[in-house]
């Protein structure tokens, strides 16, 4: 657990494009509990499947799976379940797990179910499935629960002028674009983009950083601003150009007006913004989301726990464990990177303060002493101005108190689930930069074998802990922002 360790910041590349002007659509997007669903993205088809639970393993319809790719067809013949797809076959039998796709025989991380005549496969074994059965390159990206069949990829560059950052697609895209004071998304359901980084810091007046994010079946482009931004599309819809609002839309009142982007072509098609980040607008409370922040990645491999498992890899699994937790109890979280990258301590505390995240919590793993160890700042409290300047040493202090208290609530129900753990405050980086409540957790193995710390019923019991703490302590820590 390297906590110091300084690494080397990661830019992206940058191209330039040529964009026509086709003003865009915005407003506030609530979270909403949302229907868990997988997408599929096929060099020419893209779609998206709901995913059902059955004791607690994610399902998917295999039928609905493969119906965009050909004949299929499905039916019980005795005991067993068969599908029919092209000149493939597919059969499975109610509550086992071993079956047959394609001529081979196949198991399955959990039982086959049968519902209503639907056959319903482990959401994991799917990736397999399909690639036997369509004999093609699959690659499946578990925690946004999206899945690329045949190399379909839709990549992007940016470029970021004195004035506007230009976001350039390799196909065209038709996102969702959702703006709220000081930030702007787009949403991507059917469009497969990939990023090779996850987090852009960039630095100009307009743009404070690029984050990009995969969750539930969707791909979001986070753009925080410095100030009210407005998305414009290219003609051919590669290219997606953020600039500022312009003044008079930005005194405008927000108009509810939400959906797809228009098509290329239209003029002026729906103006709404929000209103500009003025004093008031800035000391109210922005919405209560939860940054993770798995410690190390990219050069910084963090410690080596044992001969194959590096900090950095054990760290990225469990804040992805830990961002379902939260989803699942309806808590906004983001990740401070969501791939192997590298990003610089300083960084992520700039990230926390930029996207003004209500708890930050950085994610360690160590391979001596038991379970989990819970750190908060080693700093003194003190008071400042909501919304006034916060020195960048001590932006912690006056949410010291918040952190603590919620620091305990993390023991509690750690005790509650039975898993060893210490509190302690320590000079830990980043979180004196930090102005949220903020902690660091070190999770140690459960026992005598180190790779306990990287299994996933340990790690879940651990997110399920700090959840429940998080939704216990909310109240409190919103009391103090
Ligand atoms: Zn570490």
């Amino acid at each position: 657990m390297p906590w110091s360790r300084h690494s080397r910041r990661t830019h992206g590349a940058a191209r330039a494009a040529a964009v026509a002007a086709l003003l865009l659509v915005l407003l506030a997007s609530a979270p909403s509990a949302e229907e868990k669903q997988l997408s599929i993205y096929g060099p020419r088809v893209s779609y998206s499947l709901p995913v059902s639970e059955h004791d607690g393993q994610e399902y998917v319809s295999l039928l609905e799976a493969l119906e965009p790719f050909g004949n299929v067809s499905a039916g019980v013949a005795g005991a067993k379940w068969k599908l029919r797809f092209n000149k493939l076959e597919a059969e499975f039998r109610q509550n086992a797990t071993v079956g047959k796709v394609a001529g081979q025989k196949f198991g399955l991380p959990a039982p086959f179910v049968l519902e209503n005549n639907r056959g319903l496969v482990p959401l994991h074994a799917l990736p397999a499935i399909l690639g036997l059965m369509l004999a093609t390159r699959t690659e499946y990206h578990e925690a946004g629960r999206r899945l690329f069949l045949g190399g379909a990829a839709t990549h992007f560059t940016t470029d970021l002028r004195e004035n506007g950052l230009s976001v350039n697609f390799s196909a065209p895209v038709n996102p969702l674009i959702s703006t709220e004071p000081g930030k702007l998304v787009m949403t991507f359901t059917r469009d497969p983009v990939v990023a090779n980084a996850y987090i852009l810091k960039l630095e100009n007046a307009l743009v404070s950083s690029l984050t990009f994010v995969e969750s539930n079946g969707q791909a979001e482009l986070v753009v925080l601003g410095r100030v009210p931004l407005l998305a414009q599309f290219a003609a051919d819809r590669r290219a997606i150009e953020i600039v500022p609002a312009p003044r008079e839309a930005q005194s405008a009142p927000p108009a509810a007006v939400l959906g797809t982007a228009p098509e290329a072509g239209t003029a002026l098609a729906a103006v709404a913004v929000p209103a500009p980040p003025t004093l008031q607008s800035l000391t109210a409370r922005p919405p209560f989301v939860v940054m993770l922040d798995p410690g190390h990645g990219g050069d910084d491999r963090g410690a080596l726990l044992s001969d194959t498992l590096e900090e950095k890899g054990v760290t990225l699994a469990f804040a992805r464990r830990l961002r379902s937790e939260l989803q699942g109890h309806g808590i906004s979280a983001l990740l401070s990177r969501d791939a192997d990258v590298t990003v610089a301590v300083e960084q992520r505390a700039a990230m926390a303060d930029a996207a003004r995240v209500a708890v930050y919590i950085s994610l360690h793993a160590a391979s001596q002493g038991r379970g989990v160890r819970v750190y908060t700042a080693m700093i003194n409290s003190a008071s400042s101005k909501p919304g006034g300047f916060v020195p960048w040493d001590t932006a912690q202090a006056r949410y010291v108190l918040s952190s603590r208290a919620l620091a305990d609530l993390v023991k509690a129900e750690l005790s509650k689930h039975e898993i060893a753990n210490s509190e302690l405050s320590a000079p830990v980086k980043p979180l004196n930069n930090v102005a949220a409540a903020a902690l660091a957790i070190e999770v140690a193995p459960s026992g005598a074998d180190v790779g306990s710390v990287n299994a996933g019923v340990y790690q879940q019991r651990i997110a399920a802990a700090i959840a429940e703490a998080i939704v216990v302590g909310r109240a409190r820590v919103e009391a103090e922002r």
